[in-house]
Formats: structure tokens, sequence, C-alpha cells
């Protein structure tokens, strides 16, 4: 969920911490050779087995989105460490990310020095009978789009619509089954409204059509190119305006995105990116 570009303080867990190597490949004209890279989550909040299982998740995770969105096939690794702080409870959840939309499982706090990303960090509920928190995937996705997007953050509408393919397909579809509700009543945005959203609707109901709509529209753009265009070109319309960054990465105007991507939406098994992940 929310991409807070806030946070007070530091705040103590009392907890395990834990981190892991991952093994990567050097690039090299001999042999592949493994080499250790040092972690770039720290899990909190739960016993050193269940840390383990979310931080080999975790970098899994970074790995594909970072390949997938960014292009980049081996990412070094973040010398400030994303966080992953597990909650028991939703006061614990509430207590530790303040204000959340409802229903929230996952919250991600970012903080920028420097024209980089100085502070990551993610709260997810943990209270689920998966070992792996369902949100982490999710909110990962907001922390790596981080480091392409350090002067301005993603529109909502693109931020969400992304990270919504990572979470499992039950959650996607029922996202996507919100979206038809309210489209079928004439409740959705219109084109222009959701990709001009600065913040996240106050009301729960048009909460779950933003997250619908939105990953509808962004599965619609990525079935046209591939995920790591669609970043650019998010990108490019922060520098230009929309439809001219439309034009050059998509060679379409406005009215013909509005006008289509509700029609034609991809289904979710063809642009997931979950499945690149095991618990
Ligand atoms: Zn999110």
């Amino acid at each position: 969920m929310s991409d807070a570009r806030f946070r007070a303080s530091a705040r103590l867990v009392a907890c395990v911490a834990i981190s892991i190597s991952v093994p990567r490949t050097a690039p090299c004209s001999g042999p592949p050779v493994a080499v250790e890279q040092p972690p770039s989550v720290v899990v909190v909040g739960v016993d050193a087995e269940r840390a383990a299982a979310i931080a080999g998740h975790a970098e899994r995770v970074r790995r594909t989105a970072f390949e997938q969105l960014l292009g980049d096939a081996s990412p070094a690794a973040w010398t400030e460490r994303c966080e992953i702080h597990v909650h028991a409870t939703p006061a614990a959840f509430a207590a530790a990310v303040g204000a959340a939309p409802d229903e929230a499982r996952g919250a991600t706090s970012l903080e920028f020095a420097a024209g980089r990303v100085a502070l990551r960090r993610i709260d997810v509920m943990g209270d689920g009978p998966d070992t792996v928190p369902d949100a982490v995937a999710h909110e990962l996705v907001h922390v790596v789009l981080a480091d392409r997007f350090t002067a301005a953050a993603p529109p909502r509408w693109a931020d969400e619509g992304i990270a919504l393919l990572f979470d499992d397909a039950e959650k996607q579809a029922a996202h996507e089954a919100d979206f038809r509700a309210a489209r079928a009543r004439g409740l959705d945005y219109s084109g222009a409204d959701l990709v001009a959203l600065e913040e996240y609707p106050a009301d729960a109901r048009r909460q779950r059509v933003f997250y619908g709509q939105s990953a509808a529209l962004v599965r619609w753009l990525i079935a046209r190119r591939d995920a790591a265009t669609f970043v650019r070109f998010v990108r490019d319309s922060q520098s230009r305006d929309l439809a001219a960054a439309l034009e050059r990465h998509y060679d379409l105007d406005t009215r013909t995105l509005f006008d289509s991507a509700w029609k034609e939406v991809p289904p979710i098994h063809s642009l997931s990116f979950n499945n690149a992940d095991t618990q």
C-alpha cells in the first residue's frame, strides 16, 4: 500500500534480526563463480527460522523486480538494507505505520537524501497462516521502484498497479472483481482522473476501485511492450507530459489509452510476477 515518504524517528522493535547471504554469479570470462552478496533485507519481529524464510523470499522477489521492472539482472545489494517488520496484531501494525488505508496488510516507508534512498522500511501483518506474510512481495516492489524514482514518487496508479502484479492470484482476482463491479455500475474512475490521483482515496470502497482499476491499466500497458518499458514510460511522463511519453513509448494517444484499456485487459495469469518466487 502506501509509499509514505515520511518517517518520524527510529523505532526500536525488540525481536530477532537475521540476514542471509545470496549466491550471485560474478561476471567474468571463465566459469561462473558464485560470490556472496551482502544481504539487502533484514527481517525483524519473528523467530529466526521464520525470519530466514521471509528474508529468502524477499531477496528473490527483489531480484525478480529489479530484472523485470528495471532491466537489471544483477542488482547491487542495498547498503541501506530494507527492514521488514512483521507484526502479529493489527494494533502493532497500526502503531508502527500510523494512519493507513483501511484493510491494509503492508506499508512502505522511504527516506531520500542526496538523490538516493537513505531509508527503506516495510511493515507487514504476519498473522496469516503462511510463513511469509502475504504483503511482502507487494511492498518490496515499492521499495525497488524507489531506486528509480528518487526525485519524485511514481504516480499512485502506476506504483500500485505494478506492485499488484506481485500479489498472489487470489488477491489480484479480488482487485479485478472490485474494478469490474464498479465499472458495471458506472462507478469507476475516468482514465484522466485515475492517472491524476495524487493521494489514496479516503473512502475504503473507492480505494478498492482505485487498486483494481490501476492494476488493469498497468496490465494493459505492459502487455503492449514489457514491464521495463512501462517503468521507463512512467519516468518519462514525469519529465514531459503524459501524452508525449505515451506517444514516445507506446505510439498511443491518451484517448486511445483511456477508451481502450478497460475493454481488453489481459488476464491476470498472463502477466503476474508472483510465480517468479517460491516460498
Ligand atoms: Zn502498495
